[in-house]
């Protein structure tokens, strides 16, 4: 009843932390963290609910990195918030997400649909956290996609009509800030990147150089085939496993549930141990 990764309105997703964490609670979950993207801005009040409810409670974020050109995502666990060098990063990740969204809608208005920029900053809770999830439910809203996963197969995913490129931070950085923080760096849902098993073998022994010590085996909605293979690859690269639902919403579309994971296969050694430990 471990979830190592999902997200609260301070980012992408729709509750708050403390709803989060109650939904977490209730069913059945006994460690969360909860993981916003590049925002620590919901730990506080994750901890206070986790710790009124007896679960145990693990600081989180989600941090978009660049890897050669590709959008990676670095989940960092069981960190010092108040860390500076962390915080620094985390700010500058942010500061670009505004801008993007000024270029996608520029994008958007060339297939005749305006008023995305505004209509997506209405939706976030955080206007520097707005991300492309908002500007989905505001396509929807409009009518102009019937759900999320058609607005990113329509409009928004990569080399769609509306994508940009955007480059975030570095992986070395990232993993530095997160472990400089006293923290563990985590590659999340490595199954959903279509890398060939080439990129795969340069992005885990690039980040294992860099210090980055575990993967996601399993993530949201992904199958037991995935789990076994991934767990396989933590193996082979000397890497520790997470588990996470990435959740995001009720009704979402990667149908992970939240606070809850399948078991880990036997041959890893999952990351949690190293919390336990300190
Ligand atoms: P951003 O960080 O603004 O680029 O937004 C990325 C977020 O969009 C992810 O964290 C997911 O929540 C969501 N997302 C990305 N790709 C898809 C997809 N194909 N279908 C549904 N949601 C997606
Ligand atoms: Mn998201
Ligand atoms: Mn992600
Ligand atoms: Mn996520």
């Amino acid at each position: 009843m471990i979830d190592l990764h999902c997200h609260s309105n301070v980012s992408d997703g729709m509750l708050s932390p403390a709803e989060v964490v109650r939904l977490a609670h209730q069913n059945g979950c006994t460690m969360l963290a909860l993981t916003d993207h590049d925002h620590t801005g919901g730990l506080a009040e994750a901890r206070a609910e986790a710790d009124s409810l007896g679960l145990r409670f693990i600081n989180g974020v989600e941090v978009s990195v660049t890897w050669r050109k590709r959008t990676v995502h670095i989940v960092g666990l069981n960190f010092d918030e108040k860390n500076e060098k962390l915080q620094n990063l985390l700010a500058e990740v942010r500061k670009g997400r505004l801008k993007r969204l000024e270029a996608i809608a520029g994008k958007l208005e060339k297939k005749g649909i305006s008023g995305a920029y505004e209509g997506a900053l209405a939706l976030a809770a955080n206007p520097e956290m707005v991300s492309r999830t908002h500007i989905a439910e505001f396509l929807i809203n409009e009518g102009h996609v019937r759900n999320k996963q058609q607005a990113f197969t329509k409009y928004l995913g990569d080399g769609k009509p509306a994508s940009v490129g955007h480059e975030w931070t570095t992986l070395a950085e990232c993993v530095d800030a997160i472990c400089g923080a006293g923290g563990v760096a985590v590659i999340a849902h490595p199954m959903r990147y279509g890398f060939s098993a080439t990129a795969k073998r340069n992005l885990f022994e690039e980040f294992k150089a860099l210090g980055g010590q575990a993967i996601e085996v399993h993530s949201g909605s992904s199958d037991k085939n995935d789990c076994f293979n991934y767990a396989l690859l933590a193996q082979n690269y000397g890497l520790l496993s997470s588990v996470g639902s990435d959740f995001h919403r009720l009704g979402d579309y990667s149908g992970g549930v939240l606070g809850v994971s399948p078991e880990l296969p036997e041959i890893c050694r999952p990351v949690w141990a190293c919390f336990q430990a300190a």
